[in-house]
């Protein structure tokens, strides 16, 4: 194939023709194999040549790189970028619709589908290692974008991956040298008196400067950091609470955390958590878990127990970002919960918004007869509160009240603002 590929390469550049590389992985072909076997798998491998052989021109190639991988070289093509880039489109849609028929395998009948990844080629200006490495990220990619399709590579992926690889290094060295810090944000009850105040991530970095959550919180789950920035957090949590134990205008408090799907999955996360509230010699009843409607996907019944052990040591649990999540009625009755938290996206148009107003009414009905606490975010006016007050949400967070701030920002803030 490498041959093959650089001969098509002089012959484009002799010739001042486009050639396009095609990148194609099939997708959950692992699945065929393990649930029916190798022999299966060999088989579709075969008529999934000749049918990418029999979706291209003579001239054109086709070679199997390995597992389910394959390279189709496409020659010849026009001499105008954008019509090459139509044809190898139209090439693809040939390939993809013949791969999409049934195979019948033995006595199955089989479904399959492939991701392509595309790139056009010219002259001699990119190596052939550099052309089959961006179709394979323009592979990768058409997986991420759903599977059963086909994407040609662009700068700005490439630029991504680049980008991303960058934050995973810094991320690496922002956990060796501590570069993390929280914030607090008050909770008040309707008297506008702190009754709590949830704990939020900041990534202080020497260049980057202060780096929001959001930013990086999810390449931290993709990559498993989450568990050790995860567990900074609990300790600083418990450290903190450790501390306003301590005071009399603070040993009310209680702090809440957002715990991720990953960091609460791992097997020993009970005990992990046990153990640092031990240490710290703090009351479980102050410590509060954010979970979000995403955990409840999977393992249902382990994520139930766990809390159910936890919330037995005292520790209570709120379902963050309520509402915009997929939660079974049925699971929301199991989760031994102590409170909701209407997402901000239900708050945001309140003022204007019926619907918000239905929703959020709703919201609160449900968990009334659940008996679960309720509390709303992102209330950032008084009609806002007004309003929620009005339907029955007695518990607020929100910039109207405070923005997360550092922890000698909130402590003065409290003096303002005592608990009840
Ligand atoms: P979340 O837990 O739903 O936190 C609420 C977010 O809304 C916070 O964003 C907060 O700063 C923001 N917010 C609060 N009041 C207002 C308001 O009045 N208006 C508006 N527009 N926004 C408001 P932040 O701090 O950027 O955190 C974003 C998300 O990152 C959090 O959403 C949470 O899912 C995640 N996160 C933050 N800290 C941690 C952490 O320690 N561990 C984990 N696993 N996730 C965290
Ligand atoms: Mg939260
Ligand atoms: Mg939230």
């Amino acid at each position: 194939m490498l041959d093959r590929l650089q001969h098509a390469m002089d012959s484009s550049d002799r010739t001042n023709t486009e050639g396009a590389i095609l990148y194609i992985d099939l997708d959950n072909f692992k699945e065929i194999n393990n649930t029916l076997g190798h022999e299966i798998g060999d088989q579709l491998l075969i008529l999934v040549a000749q049918r990418l052989s029999n979706s291209i021109r003579k001239d054109d190639n086709v070679a199997r790189l390995g597992g389910d991988e394959f390279v189709v070289v496409l020659e010849n093509l026009s001499i105008n970028k954008l019509e090459a880039a139509i044809q190898s489109e139209t090439i693809c849609d040939k390939i993809l619709s013949a791969l999409n028929q049934p195979y019948s395998i033995a006595e199955h009948e089989l479904h399959n589908s492939p991701s392509i990844g595309a790139i056009l080629f010219h002259d001699g200006e990119q190596t052939i290692e550099e052309l089959l490495k961006k179709a394979d990220i323009a592979m990768y990619q058409a997986k991420n974008d759903g599977r059963n399709r086909m994407l040609f590579f662009d700068q700005q992926m490439q630029d991504a991956i680049n980008s991303r690889a960058a934050l995973i290094d810094d991320l690496h060295s922002a956990i060796l040298n501590n570069q993390f810090q929280l914030y607090y944000q008050v909770q008040v009850n309707e008297f506008s008196k702190a009754t709590g105040v949830e704990g939020l991530i900041r990534w202080l970095h020497p260049e980057r400067g202060l780096v929001m959550p959001d930013q990086f919180i999810p390449v931290a789950e993709e990559t498993n950091m989450i568990l050790a920035i995860g567990n900074w957090v609990l300790e600083t949590a418990c450290a903190q609470l450790k501390k306003w134990q301590e005071v009399a205008a603070t040993k009310d408090l209680v702090l809440s955390v957002n715990v991720s799907s990953r960091q609460f999955k791992q097997k020993n996360f009970v005990t992990q958590l046990q153990t640092v509230v031990h240490q710290y010699g703090i009351d479980p009843h102050k410590l509060k878990l954010e979970i979000t409607e995403s955990m409840l996907l999977e393992d249902i019944g382990d994520v139930i127990a766990n809390i159910g052990i936890l919330q037995s040591d005292g520790i209570s649990f709120s379902l963050d970002d309520f509402g915009t999540g997929y939660s079974s009625l049925q699971y929301l009755q199991r989760l031994p919960l102590d409170q909701l938290k209407i997402d901000l996206s239900f708050v945001r148009h309140i003022e204007s918004s019926i619907s918000d107003q239905t929703i959020v009414a709703t919201i609160i009905a449900m968990a009334n007869s659940l008996n679960l606490h309720v509390i709303a975010e992102g209330v950032e006016t008084e009609k806002q509160r007004n309003i929620l007050l009005d339907k029955g949400c007695k518990h607020y967070q929100g910039y109207l009240f405070s923005k997360p701030v550092p922890i000698t920002e909130f402590e003065a803030l409290l003096q303002q603002r005592p608990t009840q």
